[in-house]
C-alpha cells in the first residue's frame, strides 16, 4: 500500500534536514503529497508553569522566527507548496495528532536519536507521538548524525 499524504514533522534543528531529506525522497518516488509542520512550545510551558514576567513578546519573535525558518527549509529541500508549511501552537504529539486528522495524512515522518535509559525517561517526541497516532509514523534514524555520541 501507498503512501498519499505525508506529514513531515520538524523541530528546526540541524538534524532536520535528514528527515527533510529523506521525506523529499519518499515524496517524490510515491508521488505523494506533503505538509510540513513544527509545532512552537509556549515558553511558559518550557518554564514549568508560573513565570512572573510577561514572555508575550518573546513567545511572538519565537514564532516569527520559527514561520520563516520552516518556510527556508521546506524550499531548501524542494518540498513547498502553497499552504502546505503549518506552524501549530502547543503540544507537539497533540498537535500533529490533529494536523495529521484534519490534511488526512498517511504517514507522519519525524527523526528519532534512538533514546533510551534516563535519557528515554527525560522524553522523545518520537515515541510520544507514537502512541494514539490516527496513521503510520516514520522515524528516520538520526544516531549516526549525534555528535555528543
Ligand atoms: P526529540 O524526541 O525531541 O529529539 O524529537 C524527535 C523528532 O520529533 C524530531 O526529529 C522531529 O521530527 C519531531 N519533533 C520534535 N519536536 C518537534 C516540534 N516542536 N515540532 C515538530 N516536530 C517536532
Amino acid at each position: 500500500m501507498a503512501y498519499s499524504h505525508l506529514l513531515i514533522a520538524i523541530d528546526l534543528t540541524d538534524d532536520c534536514h535528514r528527515v527533510l531529506d529523506k521525506a523529499s525522497k519518499l515524496c517524490q518516488a510515491l508521488s505523494a503529497q506533503a505538509t510540513l509542520v513544527h509545532v512552537v512550545e509556549p515558553l511558559t510551558m518550557a518554564f514549568g508553569g508560573d513565570v512572573p514576567m510577561d514572555l508575550s513578546l518573546l513567545q511572538q519573535q519565537q514564532t516569527e522566527q520559527a514561520q520563516e525558518k520552516l518556510n527556508i527549509l521546506a524550499e531548501q529541500h524542494q518540498l513547498l507548496k502553497e499552504n502546505n508549511c503549518h506552524l501549530c501552537f502547543g503540544q507537539p504529539r497533540k498537535e500533529i495528532h490533529q494536523l495529521a486528522t484534519e490534511h488526512n495524512c498517511d504517514l507522519i515522518i519525524v527523526g528519532s536519536h534512538g533514546r533510551h535509559g534516563l535519557a528515554l525517561l527525560l522524553g522523545s517526541t518520537t515515541n510520544d507521538l507514537l502512541s494514539g497516532a490516527p496513521c503510520d509514523v516514520l522515524a528516520v534514524d538520526l544516531k549516526d548524525h549525534d555528535t555528543d555520541e
